[in-house]
């Protein structure tokens, strides 16, 4: 995935990729083809990217345990400026890129985003009623035979307490 930018004059240029998932170096839970598009702005300079991909990957719902499909998007902006360092122990968080340098490879960063952007929540859809505590139905499938008449009784036994804390 290189961006070529020997020769640019002063301008904003859009560039997109695509491919299969493991050419960035990806791999399971994520498959089919990843895209990417690149927003390239050149100063006398500086490089200015910003970097939207996007990818299909697997996941088990952390409520149903069922294995959904869920397209991840990342988004990152990267600057890099064009000198020669001498010392590089210095401003460590810019990119800095020799003037002469001709292309840009970004395929380390899109795919380090995209692992990024995988929720820590991972849900197969906002509203997942998850399972049944007793017996274990996927209650998006719709309500089990349960018989939740025990958490009533717990209730009525808390209930019977505070009344005898009341009355003592
Ligand atoms: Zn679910
Ligand atoms: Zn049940």
């Amino acid at each position: 995935m290189k961006i070529r930018i020997s020769g640019l004059g002063n301008d904003t240029y859009i560039d997109n990729f695509d491919g299969d998932f493991k050419e960035i170096g990806l791999e399971d839970p994520f498959f089919g083809k990843y895209k990417t598009m690149v927003v390239l702005e050149k100063f006398d300079d500086q490089i200015i990217l910003e970097v939207s991909s996007d990818i299909i990957s697997r996941m088990i719902c952390d409520r149903c345990g069922m294995e959904f499909k869920k397209k991840i998007e990342s988004q990152y902006k990267m600057v890099y400026l064009l000198r020669n360092v001498k010392n590089s122990n210095e401003e460590l968080d810019f990119n800095y890129l020799a003037p002469n340098t001709n292309q840009i490879d970004i395929k380390n960063d899109v795919r380090d985003y995209l692992l990024l952007a995988i929720p820590m929540k991972k849900l197969c859809k906002d509203d997942c009623k998850g399972l049944c505590y007793k017996c274990g139905s996927n209650l998006n499938n719709g309500d089990c035979d349960c018989n939740f008449d025990e958490i009533d009784d717990r209730w009525k036994a808390l209930l019977d307490l505070k009344k005898n804390l009341n009355t003592n």
